[in-house]
């Protein structure tokens, strides 16, 4: 078995561990090594923005997780979780949404006791991660590494959906990240000239020839290596085999909201009792690792279309697309350009209420469990995406068994809360408003889901479920705080144990009201100040 020592280790290349890989080696005097289960990414597949579908079928780039049955949920089938793997993690495989979420999101960190969280100690990080092509400006960056672009080559009935919400009385708004969140609108993206712009695009190949960083892929950690308390290192299998690879100064995990929480537990910190029962010996007792999950619970109207201008998969509707691949690989250009998610935006349910409580993603196809309905897509349509943005419901992860080939057991546990289902109905009673609005006279077909027998919101409820499907964003399963559920403190560190950190999606103690890719680079930003001090 061979040794290496390291100053930093990073476990995960995804959309934390780049931006850490690249901070921390900045200083040539650091030794880093970031090691990476998935493979480099730097692949034409990974870099063209229409392929997103194709993911959710790749178990080379997708870790393929599903939740556990439940008999209402899904008609008793498992929630498709897909998690990232490869260089760029998450940011290699998503839609490419470019969204901060709302300042209350992150002062209500700083207001549950995280010194530093609050969105004025943020915004800088967000600014220092992005390079928008609309300019810099109070809000805005312009030179950092993240590419971030505007809405191009759209289907035509996305103007239709924005017209429609103000036909509905809902507010219009031209950027999610600036002073007005609130309102529909075209979704910028991390796409910088035609291509993905993952967090390896943007942070770790542009740095890779750097001599004192070692960026192994095809490389899963299996256990952090202890004395006693202290982090020492990690083992690790790669080729088939297994090695020990030490860090002088720091472990930092980085390996997802699933993958993070298992690690530790592999490791033998977690609760004592979820521990014993897969027979691993507990290092130390850490109760709230794998708990405190929360995650984009997303149902939708499916509506059909009187016209064949959104995508399908029918025959006819790949033969019109046929160029397309070619328009992409001559000259970046065309629906490949593009995410297929263009338009969507920030609602809030009830007048009431402070800040927008669900988010609509407008697909022009019809998107059903995470694309992977071929059947349903062949039909001309459209989709009106809904999420609760702040879930009051809690999930948990835990292991399977002591094996790390063992995918972890995911319970969503998504309508817990009465309010969750309340804000979820709404939702769509609101898309609802939305496509039953003029502008889409001419495209509208017959309602398929929730169908137009559902009008009740018990109705509504069971068939928003037989529907359920996620955003991808799983978070808060090794939450920052300081109660007896924070698995770390608001530095990041491991509670109760030394030189060890995580650094992801899992740290945060709420769901952000938005997709989590910013802001988990921006964690991951000023991580890296709080490491090198
Ligand atoms: C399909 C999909 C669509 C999404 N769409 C959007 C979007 O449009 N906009 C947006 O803002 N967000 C989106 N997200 C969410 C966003 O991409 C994630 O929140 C973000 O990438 C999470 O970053 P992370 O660093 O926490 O984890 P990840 O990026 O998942 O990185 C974890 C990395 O660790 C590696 N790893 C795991 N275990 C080990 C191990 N034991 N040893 C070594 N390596 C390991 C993984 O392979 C992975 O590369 C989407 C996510 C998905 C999956």
């Amino acid at each position: 078995m061979s040794q290496e020592r390291y100053d930093y280790i990073i476990v995960g290349g995804g959309s934390a561990g780049c931006v850490l890989a690249n901070r921390l080696s900045a200083d040539s005097s650091h030794r880093v090594c970031l090691l990476e289960a998935g493979p480099s990414c730097k692949s034409l597949v990974v870099a063209t923005p229409g392929a997103f579908a194709y993911f959710m079928f790749s178990k080379k780039y997708n870790w393929m997780f599903d939740s556990e049955p439940v008999t209402e949920i899904r008609n008793g089938q498992p929630v498709f979780c897909p998690q990232g793997k490869g260089l760029g993690g998450g940011s290699a495989i998503n839609a490419m949404i470019y969204i901060r979420g709302h300042r209350s999101d992150y002062d209500h960190w700083a207001a549950l006791g995280n010194r530093g969280w609050g969105f004025d100690d943020l915004l800088p990080y967000f600014r220092k991660n992005e390079c928008n092509e609309r300019g810099g400006d109070e809000y805005h960056g312009d030179s950092g590494p993240l590419q971030v672009s505007n809405c191009r080559n759209y289907y035509r009935v996305n103007e239709h959906f924005l017209k429609a919400a103000a036909e509905a009385g809902y507010p219009q708004t031209d950027d999610f990240n600036g002073p007005q969140h609130e309102g529909v609108g075209f979704y910028q993206f991390t796409i910088g000239k035609g291509k993905r712009c993952s967090a390896a695009h943007a942070y770790l190949y542009p740095v890779m020839g750097r001599q004192n960083l070692e960026v192994r892929c095809g490389a899963q950690v299996t256990r952090i290596l202890f004395d006693g308390k202290r982090a020492v290192g990690v083992e690790c299998r790669a080729n088939g085999q297994s090695q020990q690879v030490y860090a002088d100064k720091e472990v930092i995990v980085s390996s997802g909201a699933y993958n993070s929480p298992k690690l530790l537990m592999l490791s033998g910190i977690g609760e004592r009792k979820l521990l014993d029962e897969t027979g691993i010996d507990v290092l130390y007792d850490l109760p709230g690792v794998g708990q405190n999950l929360q995650e984009h619970v997303d149902s939708c109207v499916l509506q059909e279309s009187l016209k064949s201008d959104g995508f399908t998969t029918s025959a006819l509707g790949l033969l019109k697309n046929a160029a397309e691949p070619f328009r992409y690989l001559f000259g970046r250009k065309g629906k490949l350009e593009s995410s297929i998610t263009q338009a969507g935006g920030f609602l809030r349910t009830s007048e009431e209420l402070d800040v927008p409580d669900v988010q609509l993603h407008f697909i022009p196809l019809l998107y059903d469990d995470s694309g992977r309905d071929l059947k349903l897509m062949s039909r001309n349509g459209y989709s009106c995406h809904v999420c609760v943005l702040r879930p009051k419901s809690k999930g948990r992860m835990t292991l399977r068994s002591s094996d790390p080939d063992d995918p972890p057991r995911i319970d969503l546990n998504f309508f817990e809360h009465p309010d969750d289902r309340k804000t979820l109905v709404d939702g769509i009673r609101l898309a609802r408003k939305i496509l039953a609005a003029p502008s889409f006279d001419e495209y509208r077909g017959a309602e398929i889901s929730p169908g137009p027998d559902a009008q009740s919101d018990e109705e509504i409820l069971a068939r928003a479920k037989a529907r359920l499907g996620l955003v991808y964003h799983p978070v808060g399963t090794c939450k920052m705080g300081n109660d007896e559920l924070a698995v770390v403190d608001d530095e990041l560190r491991v509670r109760g144990l030394e030189r060890l950190r995580v650094v992801d999606a899992s740290i945060m103690p709420t769901l952000i009201g938005g997709n989590t890719n910013a802001p988990v680079m921006v964690i991951a930003e000023k991580a890296a100040d709080l490491i090198l001090g």
